[in-house]
């Protein structure tokens, strides 16, 4: 006999990593279906990785503690409030793993991140998937109502991937106010520097007062580190504590660890290409509701197009056309495909193929 794997590892749903681009006619290739950054490492990044590199025989330092400082100084918080992952996904495994076991249940709405129920389950806690309300926003009367003394942690992600709306700050608040102070609300803020709408939440400033709140942030959207998995997360002293005591040791590699604060240094120039992303956005959004999509509220670097059944041949389309979107297909009117905001070239390859498209 085999040895047997657990049964909660044999039923996780599979992670689909969003594919590489196809070649279109004339050399075409757009890769939009991984949010990735389009563009290439800020200056000094690229530097300051390969010099961590010489250093590879060594281990990198297990407490991240030149990048705990700085994103310390950043949030304006005590470093013990923080604690680092390879990436947001796997700081909130970390998290999870940290609060939850079998018996707990784990709230969040659905459709969201892709990560959510692999990391709920594998705690061996039940994910209770809340559906979206109208506008694909998180409908958080919904997601109160289905607490149970069984809930564990709530996860809000703001802006919603894929869908693209962020959740309003009053209405967090509120929420929060209604939630036992013994329920985990993580705050998943991936996206959080793509926000342009003022009545969007902060996260950050939620923490003040609220043990319960966790809110994860990363280096991989924004900053453009998707390939060095770097992410955090901005906590209770006692929650940052749990997460690093469940984290690998060394997990955040020398390189990333390097790249990631070099980055931070390199600001002014992140936020301008930020600026040009969330302009791109805004007028792809506003574009493809000219063509008639109902297009989401989009506050991170994709937009959503709601397709329910059509949702392969959209991404058919796409692909013919050298374009690689991100379909979401279970078989429902809730399917869609996310495409992320690139390059306008990329754009207007997308905007072409979507005036084909039936809706
Ligand atoms: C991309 C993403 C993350 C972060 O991923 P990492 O690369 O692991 O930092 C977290 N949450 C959501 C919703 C995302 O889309």
């Amino acid at each position: 006999m085999p040895p047997r794997v657990r049964a909660t590892i044999a039923q996780l749903p599979v992670y689909r990593p969003g594919k590489p681009a196809p070649l279109g006619p004339g050399g075409v290739s757009y890769k939009l279906s991984s949010n990735e950054n389009p563009f290439p490492p800020l200056y000094g990044v690229m530097e300051a990785a390969a010099s961590a590199c010489a250093q590879m025989n060594r281990y990198p330092d297990m407490g991240n503690v030149a990048l705990t400082n700085a994103v310390a100084a950043k949030f304006a918080v005590p470093p013990d409030r923080l604690a680092f992952g390879t990436g947001s996904v796997a700081v909130l495994y970390h998290l999870l793993q940290a609060f939850c076991e079998s018996g707990d249940e784990v709230v969040y709405a659905w459709r969201s991140f892709e990560a959510y129920p692999i990391a709920v389950q594998l705690t061996g806690a039940a994910a209770v998937p809340v559906p979206l309300g109208p506008g694909a926003v998180h409908d958080l009367g919904a997601m109160h109502a289905a607490i149970t003394p069984a809930t564990k942690a709530v996860l809000i992600c703001t802006p919603n991937n894929p869908t693209g709306p962020a959740v309003r700050h009053a209405e967090l608040v509120d929420f929060l106010e209604a939630v036992p102070d013994h329920i985990l609300v993580v705050v998943d803020e991936a996206y959080v520097e793509f926000v342009n709408d003022p009545n969007a939440a902060r996260g950050a400033e939620l923490l003040a007062g609220r043990p319960n709140v966790v809110v994860l942030r990363t280096f991989s959207k924004a900053y453009g580190l998707a390939g060095f998995r770097v992410g955090f997360c901005v906590a209770d002293p006692a929650v940052a504590a749990a997460v690093r005591a469940a984290a690998l040791p060394f997990g955040v590699s020398l390189p990333a660890q390097a790249a990631a604060l070099a980055s931070l240094a390199a600001e002014d120039a992140l936020l301008e290409r930020v600026r040009t992303l969330i302009a791109e956005r805004d007028r792809l959004g506003a574009e493809l509701v000219r063509l008639g999509f109902d297009v989401p509220a989009a506050q991170g670097n994709f937009v959503w197009l709601p397709a329910g059944e059509a949702t392969p041949t959209y991404a058919e389309a796409f692909a013919s056309a050298g374009v690689m979107v991100r379909p979401y297909v279970a078989g429902d009117a809730s399917d869609g495909v996310r495409i992320t905001v690139g390059e306008a070239a990329g754009s207007a390859v997308v905007l072409e193929v979507a005036s084909t498209l039936p809706r």
